[in-house]
């Protein structure tokens, strides 16, 4: 690998001005490894994107196209949970590779500390570009997600149907964007990170979308649904997501879909950019999503964040290498956690992970002789008030004080066995409390290990008239996850 430092890309533009001799500008040349092609890394993120609405569905359609061509072109992990079911927890697990325990960023408030290195700021100082394009206020640069990027792209475009003070990019603006960062940048080596905001709630996708995708709502017969004041009620609409007094809740699952279609073809936009430019066969592209969403599952409807059951923990990620270590079409079931997007694209660029990351590098996996079950993952939900481990098939979950975003009656413990009970609907906690305690030990124990950075109180107060900051969080003292028991 010819990028060592940062002066790499600097010779390379040397060697280009007539001044030097043929001699200098060629020692320049090796040094810097100008004649090895520039490696190229974009991260999709899709937020709030479910891993059931990738794909192939039953019914033989697809609402992600685009998404299907990038899997057809690398591997589709299919067991893949996030770090944390909120949006900040979950992109800060993305860049820094570890857990929202060990970084310290558990929910929407708060801001990463700036003693940890994010991955962009590990590849800017090797000379690779970094830019970012985020499409969410919940994003901004503020909340120190922003650190190694040179450029950080947080305008926005629209106003939020519902919240107001909700700032968001429209997909078009988002894709629009990130071309431009790569059209740029298409000699260099460069990182871009992509955040697209739908399908992510108020689910507001352009008429012809829902004309194409919303006749499930026509037919609906499902029960209405009243609507909650608040943004987390079972059983109820939130407030942020009610759309034109809608109350039935086939009619916003048909949204929903019509929301992903929507935001897969502005994705498919940004690869056919790729393509058109010859970037896309050599470039590595993940495109996952920060967490899930309920769509009534548990009787919770519209919501992420503030549960760790699989229909928010679950997410998509399809990881498409460059041609040279190409396994295309494949399908891996190993079992994945959201923090290995760090060191995977660490691995591209061939920097060495520092560190102790929770994550690993993804493309050893690819050959790897067999899928090893044993791997302790780990999620959480805002402020680790509900703390996940998965150990192969079974999965506890852990209440840590009140979860003010849940339910004072929410269990103290649950257990299930996710290869026979994929709804999560038959606790074993009661039955099985060996199995339980076993779990319990592999629990990280805290919820937060470092001091959060204050939030200016304007940005506090706007996050709290979003609905983000729903009440005070706590932390306590921390201990890192033990490793995983020998497999047996
Ligand atoms: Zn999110």
């Amino acid at each position: 690998m010819a990028l060592t430092d940062g002066r790499a890309s600097h010779y390379c533009h040397l060697v280009g001005r007539r001044e030097l001799t043929l001699g200098l500008a060629a020692v320049l040349l090796v040094a810097a490894g100008c004649g090895s092609p520039p490696r190229q890394a974009i991260l999709i993120t899709i937020d709030a994107l479910r891993d059931d609405h990738v794909g192939v569905r039953p019914a033989g359609d697809s609402l992600t196209p685009e998404l299907d061509r990038l899997r057809a072109d690398g591997v589709r992990f299919s067991d893949v949970i996030t770090s944390a079911t909120t949006t900040m927890a979950s992109h800060a697990s993305m860049l820094t590779g570890l857990r929202p325990y060990r970084h310290g960023l558990t929910g929407n408030d708060g801001a990463l500390d700036p003693r940890f290195v994010t991955l962009a700021g590990m590849l800017r100082t090797r000379g690779v570009r970094t830019g970012a394009v985020v499409s969410s206020f919940v994003l901004r640069s503020q909340g120190g997600l922003g650190a190694g990027f040179e450029t950080y792209d947080e305008s926005f475009d629209l106003q939020e149907q519902t919240r107001v003070g909700q700032r968001v990019k429209t997909p078009a603006a988002t894709t629009r964007a990130a071309l431009d960062f790569v059209q740029r940048h298409r000699r260099e080596s460069f990182f871009l990170w992509v955040h697209y905001f739908p399908p992510h709630g108020p689910y507001t996708p352009p008429p012809e979308y829902l004309h194409e995708h919303g006749k499930v709502a026509m037919a609906s017969t499902s029960q209405p649904l009243a609507i909650s004041a608040g943004n987390y009620e079972r059983g109820k609409v939130p407030k942020y997501q009610e759309l034109n007094g809608i109350a039935d809740a086939d009619a916003y699952r048909a949204r929903y879909a019509a929301h992903v279609r929507y935001v897969d073809h502005h994705v498919g936009q940004l690869l056919a950019g790729l393509r058109e430019w010859g970037l896309y066969e050599r470039a590595l592209v993940i495109a996952t999503s920060d967490h899930g969403e309920s769509l009534g599952e548990h009787d919770w409807y519209f919501c992420h964040g503030n549960l760790v059951y699989q229909e928010q923990a679950r997410v998509p990620l399809l990881v498409k290498w460059a041609r040279s270590q190409s396994a295309s079409g494949r399908s891996s079931i190993a079992p994945v956690e959201l923090v290995d997007v760090m060191p995977t694209v660490l691995g591209f660029f061939g920097v060495p992970v520092p560190g102790d990351p929770d994550g690993r590098d993804l493309a050893a996996l690819l050959d790897a002789p067999r899928i090893t079950p044993d791997r302790v993952r780990i999620t959480q939900s805002t402020d680790g008030e509900l703390t996940a481990v998965v150990l192969g098939p079974v999965k506890l979950i852990e209440r840590r004080g009140p979860a003010r975003l849940v339910e004072g009656t929410y269990p103290q413990r649950q257990l299930f066995r996710l290869d026979r009970d994929a709804g999560e609907l038959r606790d074993l906690a009661p039955t099985e409390p060996a199995l339980v305690g076993t779990l319990v030990g592999l629990l990280p124990r805290c919820r937060q290990p470092v001091r959060q950075q204050g939030l200016a109180g304007e940005t506090r107060e706007q996050l709290r008239t979003l609905g983000y900051l729903d009440g005070p969080s706590a932390g306590e003292p921390c201990g890192d996850a033990p490793d995983a028991p020998p497999p047996r």
